[in-house]
C-alpha cells in the first residue's frame, strides 16, 4: 500500500473549521422526526453533549427544510451554536432551502436529481446532455452556498448511485467515486470549494478501496477537499462497534480522514464515544507525519488479494485467517468457548508451543501442534532470523498499541522482496485497555492488515479479559473485514427522521429470531427511500414502508409489500424458510 499523507484544505462550517491542521470532526445523526422540534432538539442537546461536533438532521421536503431554523434557533436559545447539517435526498428545492438555515448541506449525487429511467444504456452524447441537467439543477444551490458561506458534503453511497453511473461503472468503489467526482466538477467550475465529499458502504472493503481511490484521484488532479468517513448501515452493539472501526480506522492511519461518524442502530449519543475512542491517537498531526512511503507496493490498494504464503496445518494457504489466543492453564479453562467461536490454536505460554483446538462429535478436542513460532517485531529482526524459518515456521508479528502499524506492513513487504512465504499472525497486546477501548483499537488495527489480504491469522491479547470475550471479539473482527463469515450479518441503518417504526426494537426481534443463520445477511432498514439501495448485497430485506408498515426483501427484489408491523418479523421468517436458508 502507498502511504501519502493526504493534507486536505479547510472547510469552514459555521464556526468549527474541518480539514488542514484541525482536529478529526466527530459528528452523527438525529433520529427524531424533525417536525418534532422538543424531541429533536433535546436529542441533538443530548449529542453535543456527549462531544458531537456538527448535527445532521434529516430534510426529506421542503417543510422539514424550514423547520430546521426552528430547530436551530431552539438550540441557540439553549445555548448551542453546534453547526447543523441538512441530510437531503431527491429533493433540490429542500437543499435550497436548507442552504439558507444550516452551515452545511448534504446531497447524494445518486439521487440529487437523477430518477430512474429503466435505460439499458447510455451514449456519450445522452451521458453528456445528464450531466448538464445536473449542472442545471444544482447551479441554484451552488449560488446560496456560496452567498451565505454554507458547505456542501457531497456523500457517495454504495447501493444508490444513479442509473448513469451504475451502466457506466457498476456499483463498485470506481463508480461512487466517479459519481461524486462529477458534482465536484461542477461545483469547480462555478468556482466553488466549500465542499466535503464521502464514500460510504455496509460493506469495509469497498469503503476502504472507494476512499483510496478517491485520495489517489483528487491528488492526480490536485483536489484537496476533506473527506468524511463512515461505514453506513454498521448495526449495533459489539459488531456495528467492530465494523466502524475497522472501516474507519485503517483510513485513518493512512493519513486519510477529516471528520468521521459512526453510525449504529442505538441512540445516536451512543455513537459519540466509539468515534472518541476512533480518532484517539490520530488526531496529533505529527503522528499522521509519521507516515512514510512503501518504495516496494506489496498489495494492490484498490483490490483484495490475499498475500500467498504456505500451507503450515491449518494457517496460510490462502484459508480462513486463524484465531490464536493466549493460554494460562492455571486461569482459564478452554472447554468454555461458546459453540462457533472456539479459536483455532492456543499459545500455551509455558511451553512456547500452540495447542490446536478441533470439535470432533461436538467435544472439544485440543492436541499439540507441531507449528514453530518465530517471533518478528522489526525489519532488523526479521533479516537476522529468517535463514532458521523452516517448512512449519509461522511468522508472530508483534507491536506494542504505541508504534506504528506501518512498521508491520513494511515488514511483510521485506518478507515479499525476500520470497520469504511463511504465513504471518499478527499480534498485539491490550493489557492497559478497558473492553471497550480494546473493542475499538483492535477491530482498526487488525483490520489494517487484513482488509489487504496481508495477514493469515489473528491473536488478540489482554492479560486480565476473559478468553471467552476475546475469541468473540477476534471472530467479530474477521466478520467485519469479510474475512472469515461465522455468524449472522446485520446491514442495520441507524434510523433518522424517515423511519417510521421503532427499528432498535425490531433489530432485536430480528436478531432473536435470525442469529443461528451463519453466513446469512439481512438488511433491516428504516426507509424505502434509501433502505433497498443501501442494504446493498443483504440476502433478505426488512424496510420500513410507510406508518406501520414494511416490505420484504429477497436480494433486490420486493417479495411482499406493505405488511402489518405487528406480522412482519415473522414473514420475514417464513421468506427465509420458503426460500431453503433456515438451518
Ligand atoms: S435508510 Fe435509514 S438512515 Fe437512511 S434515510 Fe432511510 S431511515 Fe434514514
Amino acid at each position: 500500500m502507498q502511504n501519502v499523507k493526504y493534507i486536505s484544505r479547510v472547510v469552514n462550517i459555521g464556526d468549527v473549521p474541518m480539514g488542514g491542521d484541525f482536529p478529526i470532526r466527530i459528528q452523527s445523526m438525529t433520529t427524531t422526526n424533525t417536525l418534532d422540534t422538543q424531541a429533536t432538539v433535546a436529542q441533538a442537546i443530548r449529542m453535543i453533549e456527549a462531544g458531537c461536533e456538527y448535527v445532521r438532521i434529516t430534510a426529506q421536503g421542503v417543510k422539514e427544510a424550514k423547520h430546521l431554523a426552528v430547530i436551530k434557533k431552539e438550540l441557540k436559545k439553549s445555548g448551542y451554536t453546534t453547526p447543523l447539517i441538512a441530510d437531503i435526498h431527491y429533493n433540490p428545492k429542500a437543499a435550497e432551502v436548507a442552504a439558507r438555515i444550516v452551515e452545511k448541506v448534504r446531497i447524494n449525487p445518486g439521487n440529487y436529481t437523477d430518477r430512474k429511467k429503466g435505460k439499458p444504456s447510455y451514449s456519450d452524447s445522452e451521458y453528456a446532455q445528464e450531466i448538464e441537467i445536473i449542472r442545471e439543477k444544482i447551479r441554484p444551490l451552488i449560488n446560496i452556498c456560496k452567498q451565505y458561506g454554507t458547505a456542501l458534503r457531497i456523500g457517495s453511497n454504495h447501493g444508490s448511485l444513479s442509473e448513469r453511473i451504475l451502466l457506466k461503472y457498476g456499483d463498485t468503489p470506481a463508480g461512487m467515486m466517479e459519481s461524486a467526482l462529477e458534482f465536484v466538477q461542477i461545483c469547480r467550475d462555478f468556482d466553488f470549494h466549500n465542499i466535503v465529499l464521502s464514500m460510504k458502504a455496509s460493506n469495509v472493503k469497498v469503503m476502504v478501496q472507494a476512499n483510496r481511490l478517491l485520495v489517489k484521484r483528487m491528488t492526480e488532479e490536485g483536489m484537496n477537499y476533506p473527506i468524511h468517513l463512515g461505514v453506513t448501515e454498521a448495526g449495533d452493539a459489539e459488531d456495528g462497534r467492530i465494523k466502524s472501526a475497522a472501516g474507519i480506522g485503517p483510513l485513518l492511519a493512512d493519513g486519510i480522514g477529516d471528520t468521521i461518524r459512526v453510525s449504529l442502530t442505538e441512540d445516536p449519543e451512543l455513537e459519540i464515544p466509539v468515534a472518541k475512542e476512533i480518532v484517539s491517537g490520530f488526531n496529533e498531526r505529527d503522528k499522521r507525519c509519521e507516515i512514510t512511503r512503501i518504495e516496494n507496493e506489496i498489495s494492490d490498494p484498490f483490490i483484495y488479494n490475499r498475500r500467498q504464503t504456505l500451507p503450515v496445518d491449518k494457517v496460510g494457504n490462502g484459508q480462513v485467517p486463524v484465531v490464536l489466543l493466549s493460554w494460562d492453564i492455571s486461569k482459564a479453562n478452554p472447554y468454555s468457548f461458546d459453540k462457533g467461536f472456539i479459536p483455532d490454536y492456543l499459545f500455551n505460554s509455558k511451553t512456547g508451543r500452540l495447542q490446536k483446538l478441533s470439535v470432533s462429535n461436538d467435544e472439544l478436542v485440543i492436541e499439540s501442534s507441531r507449528i514453530k513460532l518465530a517471533f518478528i517485531e522489526s525489519e532488523e529482526e526479521l533479516e537476522k532470523t529468517s535463514t532458521k524459518f523452516s517448512g512449519e515456521t509461522v511468522l508472530i508479528l508483534e507491536t506494542n498499541p504505541n508504534k506504528s502499524l506501518h512498521e508491520l506492513r513494511r515488514i511483510i513487504n521485506l518478507l515479499v522482496k525476500k520470497g520469504i512465504n511463511q504465513p504471518v499472525i499478527f499480534h498485539r497486546d491490550y493489557s492497559d485497555l478497558s473492553e471497550e477501548k480494546l473493542l475499538v483499537q483492535a477491530s482498526s488495527d487488525f483490520s489494517f492488515l487484513l482488509i489487504d489480504g496481508l495477514i493469515d491469522g489473528i491473536w488478540i491479547s489482554h492479560n486480565r479479559m476473559d478468553m471467552k470475550i476475546l475469541s468473540r471479539m477476534a471472530f467479530g473482527i474477521l466478520q467485519a473485514t469479510g474475512s472469515r463469515i461465522t455468524k449472522t450479518e446485520y446491514i442495520a441503518c441507524p434510523s433518522c427522521g424517515r423511519t417510521l417504526f421503532n427499528i432498535q426494537e425490531t433489530l432485536q426481534k430480528i436478531k432473536h429470531r435470525t442469529s443461528h443463520l451463519k453466513g446469512l445477511k439481512i438488511g433491516v432498514m428504516g426507509c424505502c427511500v434509501n433502505g433497498p439501495g443501501e442494504m446493498a448485497d443483504a440476502h433478505y430485506g426488512y424496510v420500513g414502508a410507510g406508518k406501520g408498515k414494511i416490505t420484504l426483501y429477497k436480494g433486490r427484489q420486493i417479495i411482499q409489500a406493505g405488511i402489518a408491523e405487528s406480522e412482519a418479523v415473522e414473514a420475514l421468517v417464513t421468506l427465509i424458510k420458503m426460500h431453503g436458508d433456515w438451518k
